[in-house]
């Protein structure tokens, strides 16, 4: 007997209860599936965390997997569990916008590889979850599509670039979802909806099939509404991958047993100076010091690391990502993929690729191509780009002298708790804020994860503490991360997103049951 069963609200399981619950009969993946397709069409008009929803496809691989069971295969830790996929990654027959209008009706043939290892593991893909536009932003506001609102208050944004990922989990649409960090799109929308997010070391799970931003800094992973479910999806997506050129050749980390160990006794924990203080929310500090507490009572030795190039890292991402994405969103000419404009027979072909990226590209979209381009450009290149080059190495350098004393890294996630949406949108420089303390990770490449740890006592609203761990040691995420979610929800009576409100939905036809 699983600990999962038919009369339950099925959206509340975890995505590990519910494996258990699907491989001993209790439950079958069909009744998964159906469940979260009701709760989808009762909240989206709410929540609006997918672009793409394809419920027939989500139900036929649901009752493979039931048949598969009936016929007394083994199925993986995570067969019959349905996942959301963010629209930036490429499912063969489903359409994939990267939240533009310039890629809009494109539906790829193939599969990206994280997409394909779920598939082939059994998991079932629900749909496609929304994003700023190509994945640049901390709101889901660059959305050519619309906002995703944040589950907690539907008039906070749910963090992004990944919001329809995360509130897709917080709104229990899904119970395991993928995301993409590039500056902390994975982690920051993580912190602000009360789940757990993870961004493996770079190399450690494929690029292949990512619409890219910036390629040096990009990389898919694994959000979920608990360390164990985040652990066990990591396990299925990560690992070498001979069709990505970056891919480490390197076993995936034990990530489940350091999830279902959680033991930080004798681990070195670092706080980083640096990150945090002046501009940091005081609820978030209280919350994140309180956190750093609990691990210390859990047995572990928590010393102050100063890592003083962090402060450069915003400006040094600042230059080299839209340097890599001016060069990587050339490729969206209105000639290969989605959108074209003006090809009416009166502009040539130059000025139809000119009309199309007018058209198809929103602000901030232009906004960094026309940055990157300048910082390339020739006679700017060594004084911007090449700079913020030596300055990624000088942060590169912090990390290395940190984990020579240390054994992870902590700060709080992001400075402040979900902010309105709206209040942003006009001041780039006030969303690109956003990033400060998830940003040194990317360019440095190491594995970085976000936790809840409470609600800031000013707003309610959830606090997430990073952690930092050395390249392709990703396990220690885990360990700091289920001893805290361990301690914390003794401490809570429950997992923190029981304290979320009931979403008040407006009625739909057809919608709960
Ligand atoms: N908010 C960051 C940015 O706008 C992060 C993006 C990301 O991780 N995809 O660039």
């Amino acid at each position: 007997m699983s600990t999962v069963s038919s009369t339950d609200d099925l959206t509340r399981a975890t995505a590990s209860g519910l494996a258990a619950a699907i491989a001993s009969g209790d439950v079958s993946s069909v009744e998964v599936t159906q469940a979260h397709l009701d709760r989808m069409a009762a909240v989206e008009p709410a929540v609006h965390a997918f672009l793409h929803v394809d419920g027939e496809r989500a139900l036929a691989a649901a009752a493979k997997v039931d048949q598969a069971r009936a016929a007394g295969e083994t199925l993986g830790p995570l067969a019959g569990v349905p996942v959301a996929l963010k629209d930036v990654l490429t499912y063969a027959g489903a359409p994939t916008t990267a939240g533009s209008r310039v890629l809009e009706g494109w539906v790829p043939p193939y599969d990206a590889t994280v997409t394909r290892r779920m598939l082939d593991a059994g998991l079932v893909i629900l749909g496609k979850t929304n994003l700023d536009e190509f994945a640049m932003g901390s709101s889901t506001e660059n959305s050519a599509y619309g906002p995703t609102h944040n589950p907690w208050d539907l008039d906070r944004i749910p963090g992004g670039s990944g919001g329809g990922s995360a509130a897709a989990l917080a709104a229990f649409e899904a119970p395991l979802s993928i995301g993409t960090d590039t500056g902390g799109s994975i982690r920051q929308p993580a912190s602000v909806t009360g789940t757990v997010g993870v961004k493996p070391t770079y190399g450690g799970t494929s690029r292949y099939g990512l619409v890219a931003l910036a390629s040096s800094l990009d990389q898919p992973g694994p959000c979920a509404r608990t360390v164990l479910d985040a652990a066990l999806l990591h396990a299925v997506i990560g690992g070498h991958d001979p069709l990505d050129s970056t891919s480490a050749n390197a076993p995936v980390p034990d990530v489940v047993s350091a999830a279902r160990s959680g033991d930080v006794r004798g681990l070195k924990i670092g706080v980083v100076r640096e990150l945090g203080g002046e501009g940091y929310q005081p609820g978030v500090e209280q919350r994140f010091r309180e956190a750093v507490d609990v691990l210390a009572g859990l047995g572990a030795e928590i010393v102050e690391v100063s890592c003083p190039n962090f402060a450069y890292a915003l400006p040094a991402y600042y230059l080299i990502l839209p340097s890599e994405a001016s060069s990587n969103l050339a490729k969206f000419d209105g000639m290969r993929f989605g959108l074209r404009t003006g090809d009416d027979g009166s502009h040539d072909a130059e000025e139809v690729m000119g009309l199309t990226r007018e058209a198809g590209f929103g602000a901030e979209v232009k906004r960094r191509i026309i940055l990157g381009t300048y910082a390339l450009s020739s006679g700017y290149y060594d004084a911007y780009y090449g700079q913020a080059q030596k300055v990624r190495t000088l942060v590169t350098r912090d990390f290395e002298s940190a984990f020579a004393q240390v054994d992870v890294l902590v700060s709080p996630s992001t400075p402040g708790t979900a902010f309105r949406i709206g209040e942003k949108v006009d001041d780039p420089l006030a969303m690109y804020l956003n990033d400060l303390c998830t940003i040194p990770s990317n360019l440095a490449g190491n594995a970085s994860a976000s936790f809840p740890v409470g609600l800031a006592p000013e707003d309610g609203l959830p606090v997430g503490l990073q952690v930092m761990a050395p390249p392709l040691a990703d396990d220690r995420l885990y360990r700091v991360g289920a001893a805290l979610e361990r301690a914390l929800e003794e401490r809570w009576g429950g997992p923190l997103l029981a304290q979320a409100p009931e979403l008040v939905v407006p009625a739909v036809a057809g919608g709960t049951k």
